[in-house]
């Protein structure tokens, strides 16, 4: 009855110290390093926790059983058995202890240790009886195998490091799960004195020790003797390892994106991660000599859309240049690159084809009037022209056509997050990159092209979900990047294109306004890879060009990732077809059409015009007039086909001293109006109001009078609210004073065809 009632009292007592006292918990897991691995499981940086201790998580079951049989044999043998306490391994520790004249066995089990390693404390015997209440607490509100991986994480093994993870890690370079018998040996005895056993310093007692656990556990039979003489022979580690720092950019990035986790497995393939480290420094190390500080690469796997490498700086760890800035991250401005993108978008609107005209000739939007880099305009250019010589003007009018909101639209749903403005604030400039885009998002849109046109987000853990988008149809996606596979630019030296080595490539250079950003993205085989350079503090340098500064880099990239690269097969299907038009106007041909062509467009969406260009006239075969109107029906005439062009395009050929097509003169018996198109007033325009500078003299602030007209128009006359102001020949340059106020101003031919406008002109401020 004494005995029960002592047993009992002792449980009463227990829960209500358990009760009053409850363990630290906390204590038990303290913060742990993050460890980011590449796709192979090699780690690339671990980034250590506040405290700074080398301590890092490991599961109990990726921890080698040979360890755990280890440091359960050696250390606490009844562990799995025993409360928390073991009164008779502590008879045993004593025991062996005196018979071998020295400490060789401590007599805590794994709990009591738990205890004292969560709550240090001097060893007197006060201490002792807490340690082993604490021990008995663990013991009854933990599994053995909870106790075990608590135990294996906080173990000390000298210096900073902690756990058996980091201690496998920095002493022998791999992961817990594969130690073998002499490591796992010298991790056991390690922990009884990390400085006595340190096997750098003092390498001796360090191999005495780790022979005396295996010793011991061949006597109990817990290890073969054979086993234990061939792990006798292994050295010891001569040095510890440092803390990795490779792709330190991207880790970073994995890191503030995911939070930190004890490991996080990521995509980078370290190959091509060092190949890209090693190109890039070289390359900006050159362009150092011009006036460029710094660049940034990317290279995307296209099937999986994983990040394979990415490089932020030429040198991480560089103090200036921007060196610790990732600048794979950072929002530039794209120039350029965002034209084939456009021109697919109206290719699926069905606006055009790549053989289709674009007119690359002075325009005027509202006062915004885009320019060529080079300042020259080529007229009539088709649109994979256009596209090849990165022409502004044809760019900004597809965008006036597709409209600003849906190529926005297309931006986003493409992964660009870093359009946040309303569509209506970018306007026309953004053909020609007036935004900002990042060059990891950049180069993954690049990757939508050679992927049937879905888009998909980059990964930069293998893990990420997958989740995808028609961003573009395949057949738009597929001419696009055939287009992109023509670009040859005489700025870049011709040896790049003209190796053996050199893999089919689909790319796309760009240059920002202002001279700071360049850039060039590249497809080929199953890799998108995007480089930018420029400098970090947003200095501008002169001469910048995405050919010149970021093409050769971009080439040795795609020859380095994708050696004998590929572009995508043709789509299977009819989506792409061949069309006859008009030789001269690409148009749809009618029946004056006499020569023709075949063109590639897309199956039921390209739409057509029918030709403006090949007309029929009537001509007085005596005179050669021309006849029209009523004319017709009196005169014997004689049928002639001509070929005329659009009024904009004949208006600035006439301009620049080029060959226009002139109809024959109009027979002067004739004098109704003729048929063809009255003259059109394009300047000034009644969509905006004009504004008159304060203080500037009316004459210095005329008004340009300019109309797209037919080339026989003859005359025109200029009406300013009914009052002849000016007159002139359609490609004479014209002008008029006008005052503040609400006016109309007309125009009429020397056939009395006649065209007019009203608009506003407001005193200036
Ligand atoms: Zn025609």
């Amino acid at each position: 009855m004494v005995i029960l009632g002592g047993i009992a009292l002792c449980f009463v007592a227990f829960f209500a110290l358990d009760f009053m006292y409850p363990f630290p918990e906390h204590k038990l897991h303290p913060a742990t390093a993050t460890v980011v691995y590449d796709r192979d499981h090699n780690p690339l940086r671990i980034f250590l926790p506040p405290d700074g201790a080398r301590r890092m998580h490991t599961d109990i079951s990726t921890v080698s059983p040979v360890l755990i049989q280890s440091l359960i044999a050696s250390e606490d043998g009844w562990f799995e058995y025993h409360p928390g306490i073991n009164p008779f391994s502590a008879i045993r520790a004593a025991v062996s202890n005196i018979r071998a004249g020295h400490v060789i066995s401590g007599a805590s089990t794994i709990p009591m240790q738990i205890a004292r390693m969560a709550e240090p404390k001097r060893r007197t015997l006060l201490a002792k009886l807490k340690e082993s209440f604490r021990a008995v607490q663990l013991k009854w509100h933990h599994s053995n195998d909870e106790l075990l991986e608590i135990y294996l994480n906080m173990l000390p093994y000298g210096g900073n490091i902690e756990g058996v993870a980091a201690a496998s890690h920095f002493y022998f370079g791999h992961d817990p799960s594969t130690l073998s018998l002499a490591q796992s040996a010298l991790l056991t005895t390690m922990p009884r004195g990390p400085a006595t056993y340190d096997p750098v310093r003092h390498p001796k007692q360090a191999e005495r020790g780790r022979n005396l656990v295996m010793e011991q556990l061949e006597e109990r039979g817990v290890f073969p003797s054979a086993e234990v003489e061939r792990n006798k022979k292994v050295p010891l580690p001569t040095r510890t390892r440092r803390v990795p720092l490779k792709a330190p950019h991207f880790s970073r990035m994995v890191l503030e994106r995911t939070g930190p986790a004890p490991t996080i497995e990521t995509t980078i393939d370290y190959r091509l991660q060092q190949i890209a480290e090693e190109r890039l420094k070289n390359h900006i190390s050159l362009l150092r000599n011009d006036d460029i500080d710094n660049g940034a690469c990317v290279i995307i796997h296209i099937p999986t859309r994983e990040i394979r490498a990415l490089v932020g700086s030429a040198d991480y760890f560089e103090k200036g240049y921007g060196g610790a800035i990732n600048l794979a991250e950072t929002k530039r401005s794209p120039g350029s690159t965002l034209k084939p993108f456009l021109y697919a978008l109206a290719m699926d609107k069905g606006l055009m084809a790549p053989a289709s005209y674009l007119y690359d000739i002075p325009v005027d939007y509202s006062g915004y009037s885009p320019e060529n880099y080079d300042q020259t305009w080529s007229g009539q250019v088709e649109m994979r022209e256009a596209l090849a010589r990165s022409l502004n003007v044809p760019a900004v009018k597809t965008l006036a056509q597709t409209t600003v909101p849906s190529f926005v639209d297309l931006l986003r749903k493409g992964g660009l997050s870093t359009l946040e403005k309303n569509p209506m604030e970018y306007g026309l400039p953004l053909a020609l990159g007036g935004c900002e885009v990042k060059l990891t998002e950049l180069t993954n849109l690049y990757a939508c092209l050679a992927d049937s046109g879905r888009y998909r987000p980059y990964k930069i853990r293998p893990s990420e979900n997958e989740i995808s988008s028609q961003l573009l149809s395949p057949e738009a996606s597929w001419i696009t990047l055939q287009m992109l596979s023509k670009v040859s630019r005489p700025e870049m030296n011709e040896t790049w294109m003209l190796t053996n080595d050199m893999p089919e490539t689909g790319w796309k250079t760009g240059t920002s306004f202002g001279h700071r950003d360049a850039w060039a993205i590249g497809i080929s085989g199953e890799y998108a890879i995007g480089v930018w350079v420029g400098n970090p503090d947003g200095r501008p340098r002169k001469g910048i060009s995405g050919a010149v500064h970021a093409g050769p880099l971009l080439f040795d990239l795609l020859r380095a990732a994708s050696p004998g690269g590929k572009l995508p097969a043709q789509p299977d299907g009819s989506g792409i077809s061949e069309v006859k038009v008009c030789a001269h106007s690409h148009q749809l041909p009618g029946s004056f059409c006499t020569d023709r062509i075949t063109m590639q467009t897309l199956s039921g969406k390209t739409q057509f015009k029918p030709c403006e260009y090949c007309r029929q006239i009537f001509v007085d075969p005596k005179s050669g007039f021309r006849l029209s109107g009523e004319c017709l029906d009196r005169k014997k005439l004689d049928k002639k086909i001509v070929r005329t062009l659009p009024a904009q395009l004949a208006r600035w050929r006439a301009e620049n001293s080029m060959e226009v097509p002139i109809l024959p003169p109009l027979s002067p018996d004739c004098d109704l109006i003729p048929a063809g198109n009255a003259p059109r007033i394009i300047s000034p325009a009644s969509s905006t109001p004009y504004l008159l500078r304060k203080g500037t003299p009316l004459k210095f602030q005329q008004i340009s009078l300019r109309a797209n007209a037919e080339a026989d128009s003859g005359t025109l006359h200029w009406f300013l609210d009914g009052r002849l102001v000016n007159k002139g020949k359609f490609d004479q340059k014209l002008f008029a004073e006008i005052k503040a106020g609400k006016h109309k101003i007309s125009v009429t031919d020397s056939f009395g065809r006649t065209d007019s406008v009203l608009f506003e002109v407001r005193g200036g401020d």
